[in-house]
């Protein structure tokens, strides 16, 4: 049996008509820049995450620069954020010419360790970048209150969290990206809520956050021609907030689906003792964007998964701090043992809405079959 890592054909197949009809309202009417199907996206963004403003760019990687140049996260500033997360968390911020601080890990959850952060702190730190990665939310309570106590600018890498909720000590659940200043998301195709090429948000609830947001993708201007900063040009695409609107009709039951993949792995693998399951901590909703386990001798059973036709994905073999890119940092191995170790065991398996519960099991199965070997 073949299980592709990811597939958007099979949503498209099974709404065809729908998907058609959102591309071809946009391409009829040849409304294309900053269309009226984006306007309506970001007003339906806002309904379903009660962020007061919703702004949408080509990217997450151009929300994150965005939103970091505006937060004043750049010419030599500090910022704390974790090594082990995809390179735009980090480079948003050396994009604008300012210092990346890391903190290592938790080793549950691979969410920053906000019992570190406080000690990585100076008169130089502007702000936290907290990633809420794979499966859920960093812990927002403490980040926040570190960040009141110390005067810090909060963006969180929301990119992979659409549908996320944390609630922690709170009275209500909130939705990812609705805690910090800023917050942003990723439309990538394969993210929870993903579209068919780039596309990025960048959320907030403070009105003149989100003015400047909003001129700086049409390049800092305040009225056509008329600029005020030097800004980007970074829209979200009209097809995009098109095909992104049908997604999000259907995301509660996508995510749902998700949670349900994630049950049959947990099922079928917890007796394997081989592997680590994902943990979520905190009161918090979260949401399986991505699967992982921690698999002992890793790279030969993703060598069987492949042999064996089982899409994989390794977030990530690398975590940022020994990157090449990162080198002026630094850093050095050693410095982060609980994101290098992590980055030497984790797998990611297959897992969206579409995915059947036969093959679900196969790739349980395959996973056990190696073990027995
Ligand atoms: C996907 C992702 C991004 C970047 O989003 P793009 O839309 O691909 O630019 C940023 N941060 C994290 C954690 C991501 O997973």
């Amino acid at each position: 049996m073949k299980v592709p890592f990811y597939t958007s054909v099979r949503e498209y197949n099974n709404r065809k008509s729908e998907f058609n009809d959102a591309i071809q309202s946009v391409v009829s009417k040849g409304d294309f820049i900053l269309g009226g199907k984006v306007l309506e996206f970001e007003e339906e963004i806002k309904d379903y995450t009660g962020a007061e403003y919703a702004i949408g760019v080509a990217s997450g990687t151009d929300a994150l620069t965005i939103a970091a140049d505006i937060l004043g996260f750049k010419d030599g500033k500090e910022v704390i954020t974790s090594p082990f997360t995809f390179l735009a968390s980090a480079s948003c911020v050396l994009r604008n010419r300012g210092k990346v601080v890391f903190v290592d890990i938790d080793e549950d959850t691979f969410e920053i360790n906000t019992d570190m952060i406080e000690e990585k702190i100076n008169n130089n730190t502007v702000g936290i970048l907290p990633i809420h990665l794979f499966d859920q939310m960093a812990n927002m309570d403490r980040i926040m209150e570190i960040a009141k106590k110390y005067n810090l600018r909060v963006l969180e890498d929301a990119a992979e969290a659409f549908g996320m909720r944390w609630k922690g000590n709170g009275n209500t659940y909130r939705h990812a990206g609705t805690i910090g200043d800023f917050g942003i998301f990723s439309f990538f195709p394969t993210k929870t809520l993903g579209g068919y090429g780039d596309g990025g948000m960048i959320i907030t609830n403070d009105e003149s956050l989100a003015k400047l947001a909003k001129s700086y993708r049409v390049h800092g201007a305040s009225k056509k021609y008329h600029y005020d900063y030097i800004g980007y040009n970074s829209r979200l695409d009209t097809l995009q907030a098109a095909i992104l609107s049908v997604k999000l009709k259907y995301i509660d039951d996508a995510i749902e689906k998700r949670n349900k993949v994630a049950n049959i792995y947990m099922e079928n693998l917890k007796d394997c003792s081989y592997i680590r399951l994902p943990k979520i901590k905190y009161e918090q909703k979260g949401v399986y964007y991505v699967f992982n386990i921690l698999a002992e001798d890793r790279d030969n059973l993703a060598n069987y998964l492949k042999e064996k036709e089982v899409g994989y994905s390794i977030y990530y073999p690398m975590p940022l701090h020994l990157q090449r890119s990162f080198e002026h940092l630094g850093y050095k191995k050693g410095d982060f043992p609980v994101s290098e170790k992590i980055s030497q065991s984790i797998i990611a398996l297959p897992i969206y809405p579409e995915i059947t519960e036969d093959e679900v099991l196969y790739v349980c199965e395959t996973i056990k079959n190696f073990y027995r070997k």
